[in-house]
């Protein structure tokens, strides 16, 4: 991967390049291993190691080690990372109408929040299908959620293909994944194992053309997404009437027509 967590920052994220200017390169100037700290895995905090040394500076990528018993992690092995519910659905409660009003409230504040992490581009049809999805598992009265937590479990619980318009031309071009880190295994863990503080993986993968979903071949790019709690008060950019419309259709008692 091209970035790393910071050997010490949890907060911070380096490239193999920022990574070299601050802990200096392997070798010294007598040409003897440096002790450096390592770099960690975003999703599983494993200390990483740097492949290509015998390469140009911004060609080396943050690895992890071979090692027999690996830390599941969702950038090791993805197919152990799709979420989902483990809990029954639950009972629809006060609390959980409540929020599902407040969503709609404010329902162009998540699409546009989730719009710009998609690098621009959402497919309308994949936000109604993921709202009807809250519905059908009563993601609303589910572990005192919180209106901000809606938007990430959202990104969470979809592949983001990339995105064509109607005249099949290519809109964005890459393959988007969320994963939360690796202390995450279901949704309910987000309330459980990280005491509401998960970090969020963004991953770039190029379009798998003719294979029909990404590999590990394909990823460009990680990223850790800091999660911001008060994007609900901040400004977005209105949705045009084509998806006002469209979620009017779907959901017209909530909704209103633009
Ligand atoms: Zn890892």
């Amino acid at each position: 991967m091209k970035t790393a967590l910071h050997p010490y920052n949890d907060r911070k994220e380096v490239t193999v390049q920022a990574y070299t200017a601050e802990f200096g390169p392997k070798l010294d100037s007598h040409g003897r291993h440096r002790e450096r700290p390592n770099a960690r895995c975003p999703g599983c905090l494993e200390p990483l190691i740097i492949r290509g040394n015998d390469r140009p500076l911004q060609d080396q990528i943050f690895s992890h080690n071979r090692n027999e018993n690996p830390p599941s992690c969702p950038l090791r092995n993805m197919a152990d990372h799709r979420y989902a519910f483990l809990q029954p659905v639950p009972a629809d409660t006060q609390r959980g109408r409540l929020l599902r009003a407040d969503f709609f409230a404010h329902w162009q504040a998540h699409y546009g929040h989730m719009r710009r992490l998609l690098n621009g581009y959402m497919d309308v049809d994949d936000f109604i299908a993921l709202i009807r999805e809250a519905d059908a598992d009563r993601l609303w009265s589910r572990n005192q959620i919180e209106e901000w937590e809606i938007t990430y479990i959202f990104l969470a619980w979809k592949e983001w293909p990339p995105v064509r318009n109607n005249r099949d031309e290519i809109l964005r071009a890459e393959w988007l994944r969320f994963w939360f880190d690796s202390r995450v295994r279901t949704f309910e863990d987000i309330w459980i194992r990280t005491e509401g503080d998960p970090r969020i993986i963004k991953a770039t993968y190029q379009n798998p053309a003719r294979a029909r979903i990404p590999s590990l071949q394909h990823l460009e790019d990680t990223r850790i997404l800091y999660i911001d709690r008060n994007f609900l008060q901040a400004n977005y950019r209105p949705a045009v009437d084509y998806v006002v419309t469209k979620l009017h259709q779907a959901f017209p008692n909530e909704v209103e027509a633009p």
